[in-house]
Parts: C-alpha cells; structure tokens; sequence
C-alpha cells in the first residue's frame, strides 16, 4: 500500500483514514467515505484500483471532475480513462476495446451512461470494485440531486459479489442512510473524517462599503502576488462591478455567472484552472466541478445565505493542504437583502434559520472554526488560532452613552429611519434628506461627529445583534428600538460594545507598514517577507506553466503548489534528491525532474 503510495502519487505518508478505508475495500468489504473536499478521497479507490485484479469502475456525475480525475491519473503514468458524451464516438470506442483488453484500471463513467452499460460493456470486463464519488447526488434530500443516481442498485442486483466504495462531502445522516439503502450496500463500514480543514484561516470584516472593501481587497490580493483566488458576490450584477473594479486596478479578473452564456462560462471557468487568470469573482453558480488545487484564496464579498453554502465555498481553497486565506465581507445591507430572499423563498422558517446561524456565526466572539465545526456536529477541544477571533481576540468597552445616542436620534424621528439616514443624523450631515425631514433640528443631530460612518455601521450592526434594535423589513428597513433598547435608553442598563480594531489592511494601518518597510529596500510588495524563496517559487511556477501549456493540461496537474513549495524548501541539485520531494511520482520524477533540478540550478547559480 505505502509502496503504491510513494511510487504512484509521490507521498510517503496517508491520511487519517486513508490507510483503514483502503483495507476495507481490498478485503472487498463495502464502505462509505465521508470526507471534506481537499481531504483526499480519490486515493481512497484509487489505490485500491492499483492494487486488485481487474477494472475498477468510477461513476462521477460531472465531466469537467472526471476529466480532471483522468488527467491527473495519467500524468503519475496510472492507465484511466473516461467514457462519456463529450468524447467522439471513434474515442469512445477505443475507450471500450482497451478496456475490454484489460488494459484500463481506471474507468470513469457518468451515472446515466453506466445504466445503459450494464448489460454490455460491463459483462465484458473483470470488474475489482465500483467507486460511487459524490455520492449524496443519490439523496433528494442532498444539494445536487441526480435522478439518475437513484437507479445505481442494478449495480449490486446485476454484481452481487463485487465491492462498493461510495464517497461523499455532505455528511448529514439523512443523505448517510438514503446513500446505503438505495446502493444496497452490504453492511457497510462508514468513515467519517473531521470536517476540519485547519490550513484555511477565517476573517471576518464587517460594516465596510464598497470602496473600502475594493480598498482591503486590492490589498489582500497585493500581498498574495499571482495566486488564484476567488470572490463570490451576491449579485451577478456585484460579480460584474467588482469584476470591473479591479481589473480598473490592473488586477487579472473574470466573471462567472448564470447571466453569461455556455461558452463564456466555459471560458472563464477553463482560463482560472488552467492559470491564465488569476480571479473570478462570481456568484455561487461557480466553483461546483472545479478540482483546482492550487486556489490559495477565497472571499465573500457578501454575507452568504447558509453555513453549508459558506464552508462548501470556502472549501474551495487550499485542497493542497497549503495555507490558504479566506475574508467574509458582512453589512446591513447583506443582511436586509438575503431576509428579503428568505422571506420570499417557500422554506421560509428554514431559510431564515440558516441565515441567523449564518450571522451568528459572523458575529461571535469565539473562535470561529468552534462555530463551524459545532454547526456541523464536531466539537472541538481548543481554539484554532487560525481566524481572527483567536488571532486578535475581541475586548470590550461601556458603550452605554453610543448606544444611547443612536437609540434616541431614533426615537426622536418617530423610529421612521433606516441606517444611513440614521448615520447621518448622528453625524451631522447636511444632506437633502435631512433637509426636507427637518432632522437638522433634532436635538441628536451631530452629537456622533467624532465617530467615523463606518464605525457607526459597526456598532449599529452590534445594537442590532444584542438586540437593542430592530429592522422592520416591511416598513422600508426602518429602525425601531425594542425592549431592551428602551432599557438602555433610560438608562435603566448598561450596554457594551466591542472595540473596533484597525485591520492590517485598513488606509491607515497600511500607511503605517508601508513607513516600516520603505527604507528596507523591497521591491514592489511590501509583503514578500522571504524574497529568495518566493522568487525560486515564481520561477519554477512559470516553469510548470509552460510545461502544462506544452501538454494542454493544467498545472496543478503537472505539479501541486505543495510539491513546488517542498522544491523550494530542499532545492534538489540532482535526479536522485528528487526522492524526497512530496508528491513527485516515479512517472513525474522520470518525466519533469530534469526541467526541475536546472532550473533550481541555474537559480543558485545565479543567485548566490
Ligand atoms: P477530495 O476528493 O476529498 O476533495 P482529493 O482526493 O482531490 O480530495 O485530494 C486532495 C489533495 O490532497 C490532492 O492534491 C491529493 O493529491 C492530496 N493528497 C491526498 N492524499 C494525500 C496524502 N496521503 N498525502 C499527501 N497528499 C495527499
Ligand atoms: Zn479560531
């Protein structure tokens, strides 16, 4: 097993889960995989497939995963193949034949494709096992639902003795049961892995608006030089602003959006994975299908309308296991909008359960990787360190004579005010709104000034979450002060509200570093803590780039960040040193290591 391991994908080492979920299946048990995305399910049958007499059948619902699946088998020299509607008939039938010779051990199939084979292709190959990926498309009650999936018992009616591995990264115990029933599976072991995917960090920004948030992100990007990233919008009409936004700024960006056609989509989807843009800022119609594993960002330019949502896009970064970075945007305004959508959706309660949880989640004060795990039924010892709650832990003051001020600029117009008007009352802005409402002669008016409109947005959302406030969403957003508001108002209580930190992003902490670095003499980022290091990194990506161009496939293909990254780290001067690189197969090392090692030996050369 570990000898198949290190010579075919290059590792010395499994995951948790891996080794025991292999076992099973070779001794022809039948298992259930539960696994985050990233976690590496795919060894779990492919290795298992190296390692029994036979085919081993892979059913996959989408041809963008299965194609990525195939070419990432033979670029470690492994024999897999695809039979689906996108090849032409002639590479179908070879597909077939080859398969019939016993020649592949891979055969990736779709699920309505398999049914219609059953009594043909099937017969005629020595099966080892059947691996059913993403397997809650089985379920109604799962997010993708296939119908086509719900007629895979024939498999076991028509193959009683051959195993099933069925895999999957939705793990609610509805989807569990339905998946076993409707396989038919035999008693099967069920693994399920932590949902924790700790190399994401988890930062939360709120009340900024748009220009600000341009302003952060710019920065953000700056600071991840050329890696891929993704920016999920709302709005298709969002996704198109930021879109433009930053390529104004010179930033390489793409949108990706139901609105747009087949070939644009396809377009941008395909120009992300193969590295010829660098950012898509899309909403959540991108990302389902999409095996990249060298996406190291992700931000949510909006609030999100579900955990689920959030943590499936998310997910989307760093399947290499490389540190990667995520920012969740959140205002008012997210807010009003995404209650509009639940409100008018037919799960109505449902949907505004998950939002609130949602909130919840943006607005707590403890570790934040707590809350998700917790939403997900994992409990977890210790904080993460790895969000900004624990980084920069919140601290509070008595915000008692703030709170105060805002709940009475509300009662004193009748609570007939939404947030901006209420902000600007407080801050004294003269504004047409203003005059013809007369709030100028309201007793309140101005008594904020020394508070910025941001960090009022900050604290009215704050109001709103201790419940100090509500927002009537049928009465056009309007304010109105609840209960407990009234308490604090007459200071009958006192109220707290947490100190809004400077981020590191902010104009004015930015300034700041900018002044620390500026004598140190770094060239255009100010960030590139280690030079030496990213540069060799920046050589060998554009190195993998072409390879990948010379080949048409994509380059996390040829080569994970990781991999490239344990280059840099151990920067072999020959073929032999290659042996300890993670993630170089015997087939890559033989292939690609030769392009490598001059490289990095022309690096030194040059560089030292
Ligand atoms: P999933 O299908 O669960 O989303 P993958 O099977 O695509 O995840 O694996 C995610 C990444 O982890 C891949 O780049 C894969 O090569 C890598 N990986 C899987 N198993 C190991 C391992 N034992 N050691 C190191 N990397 C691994
Ligand atoms: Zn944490």
């Amino acid at each position: 097993m570990l000898n198949i391991l290190k010579t075919y994908f290059g590792y010395t080492d499994f995951r948790p889960l891996q080794k025991e979920i292999i076992t099973n299946t070779i001794n022809k048990k039948d298992t259930l995989v539960l696994m985050p995305t990233g976690g590496g399910k795919s060894l779990c049958y492919q290795i298992p497939a190296l390692m029994m007499e036979g085919t081993t059948i892979v059913v996959s619902p989408l041809i963008s995963l299965m194609k990525d699946q195939v070419e990432a088998l033979q670029a470690n020299g492994i024999s897999a193949r695809a039979l689906n509607s996108v090849n032409t008939d002639t590479e179908n039938t070879t597909v077939r034949m080859e398969c019939q010779q016993g020649k592949v051990k891979l055969l990736y199939i779709s699920p309505e494709r398999i049914l219609s084979e059953v009594n043909y292709l099937l017969r005629d190959i020595k099966i080892s096992l059947f691996a059913i990926d993403e397997a809650h498309c089985i379920s109604q009650w799962g997010h993708d639902f296939r119908p086509e999936y719900t007629q895979l018992d024939i498999l076991r009616k028509q193959f009683p003795t051959i195993p099933i591995i069925a895999l999957t990264a939705t793990a609610d115990k509805i989807t569990r049961q339905d998946i076993i029933k409707q396989l038919r599976m035999d008693n099967p072991k069920v693994f399920i892995s932590s949902f924790d995917r700790p190399n994401i960090s988890l930062d939360v920004k709120k009340g900024y608006q748009q220009k600000e948030k341009i302003r952060i992100i710019k920065r953000f990007i700056e600071k991840h030089g050329n890696e891929s990233g993704i920016i999920y919008c709302m709005s298709r009409k969002t996704a198109e602003k930021v879109s433009e936004l930053l390529s104004n700024e010179g930033f390489d960006t793409a949108v990706y959006h139901a609105g747009l056609s087949n070939i644009e989509r396809e377009k941008a989807q395909d120009d992300f994975i193969n590295d010829r843009v660098q950012i898509v800022c899309a909403t959540v119609a991108f990302g389902m299908g999409i095996d990249k594993s060298n996406v190291r960002w992700v931000i949510h330019y909006n609030l999100p309308k579900s955990i689920e949502s959030f943590y499936q896009e998310i997910g989307r970064a760093g399947r290499d296991g490389l540190k990667s970075d995520t920012i969740l945007f959140y205002s008012i305004g997210d807010m009003i909008q995404l209650t509009k959508f639940a409100e008018e959706s037919n799960q109505k309660e449902i949907n505004i359960e998950k939002l609130n949880r949602m909130q919840q989640y943006a607005e707590t004060n403890i570790c934040r990787r707590r809350i998700l795990l917790s939403y997900f039924g994992e409990t977890m010892e210790h904080d993460c360190g790895n969000c900004d709650v624990c980084r920069n832990p919140p601290e509070k003051f008595n915000g008692t004579i703030i709170i105060q001020k805002a709940l009475s600029a509300i009662a004193r117009t009748n609570q007939q005010i939404p947030t901006s008007t209420l902000i600007d009352i407080l801050r004294g802005n003269y504004n047409q709104e203003i005059y013809e409402n007369e709030y100028y002669k309201i007793k309140t008016f101005g008594v904020g000034k020394d508070i910025t409109y941001r960090h009022w947005q900050n604290y009215i959302l704050q109001m709103l979450n201790m419940g100090y406030i509500e927002i009537a969403y049928n009465e056009k957003n309007h304010l109105k002060i609840t209960e407990t508001g009234n308490k604090v108002l007459y200071s009958k209580q006192e109220a707290e509200l947490v100190v809004i930190k400077e981020d590191e992003f902010s104009k004015y902490e930015f300034k700041k570093k900018q002044l620390e670095t500026s004598y140190v003499n770094v060239k255009n980022n100010a960030y590139n803590i280690n030079e030496d290091k990213d540069s060799l990194f920046e050589t060998l990506r554009l190195l993998r780039l072409k390879l990948a161009e010379q080949e048409a496939i994509p380059p996390y293909i040829v080569m994970s960040d990781s991999t490239l990254q344990s280059l840099c780290d151990r920067k072999p001067t020959c073929i032999q040193d290659l042996d300890n690189i993670s993630g170089l197969s015997e087939y890559k090392k033989n292939k690609y290591g030769r392009d490598f090692v001059s490289a990095i030996k022309l690096y030194l050369n040059q560089n030292i």
